[in-house]
């Protein structure tokens, strides 16, 4: 299957799921993302991003949208009420965005309760305050369920913007490597070519 028509879910779109989504389109492949628009982000400013003095969560969140916007991404405003694993693969059943089968699936739904019946992912106590729920996970966000990943929040990280938008794009570095076959690496070879050093 060539990286065009592999379809991936990502479930949130917060900083860890639109930094996710943006990783795993610039690699070329199918983004699905579905988000509620309740990212905690919302009500931040942050003073701790690099790369900025002072930068308003709302306007990170803008930033991120744009950029996905620009590469195609199939956003779906509302919930995702269930998914459940199907034949090489897996349903994403939401009210708002419809029924789409997917290969891989991407949790990033931050510090709210998980509730995907049908997904038996493993989960665990979450340490961190207001966090209701953490999936259990490697290092490179896979999870119990193999095509499922979780990253941000809900996965265990800490609840710092920077480190979620990380964590996102780990995982999407992840998924970008089994769907190419080869570690995927995002860089700009322009001026790695224009510099010998
Ligand atoms: C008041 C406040 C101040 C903060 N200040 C800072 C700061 O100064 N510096 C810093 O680094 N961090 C700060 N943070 C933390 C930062 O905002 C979070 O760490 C970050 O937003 C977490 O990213 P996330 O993607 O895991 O979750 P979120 O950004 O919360 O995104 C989760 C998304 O998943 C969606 N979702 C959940 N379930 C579903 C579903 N079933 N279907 C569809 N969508 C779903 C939600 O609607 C939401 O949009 C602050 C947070 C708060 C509340």
């Amino acid at each position: 299957m060539s990286t065009e028509q592999t379809r991936v879910a990502v479930i949130g779109g917060g900083a860890a799921g639109l930094t996710a989504a943006l990783f795993l389109a610039r690699a070329g492949l199918q983004v699905e993302l579905y988000d509620q628009d309740r990212s905690i982000l919302k009500r931040a400013r942050l003073l701790n991003l690099p790369g900025h003095d002072e930068l308003e969560g709302r306007e990170l969140l803008d930033q991120l949208r744009g950029k996905i916007d620009a590469l195609e991404v199939a956003t779906h405003e509302g919930k995702v009420d269930d998914v459940s694993v199907e034949d090489g693969g897996f349903r994403v059943h939401s009210a708002h965005g419809g029924d789409t089968s997917v290969s891989y699936v991407v949790l990033a739904t931050g510090q709210g309760t998980l509730r995907l019946a049908s997904l038996p992912v493993e989960t665990t106590e979450a340490r961190q305050p207001f966090v209701k729920v953490n999936v259990v996970t490697d290092r490179w966000g896979a999870t119990s369920v193999p095509g499922v990943y979780a990253c941000g929040v809900v996965a265990g990280w800490p609840s710092q913007a920077v480190v979620c938008a990380g964590s996102g794009a780990n995982v999407a570095i992840e998924i970008a490597s089994h769907a190419t076959g080869s570690f995927w690496v995002d860089h700009d070879d322009t001026r790695l070519a224009a510099d010998p050093e």
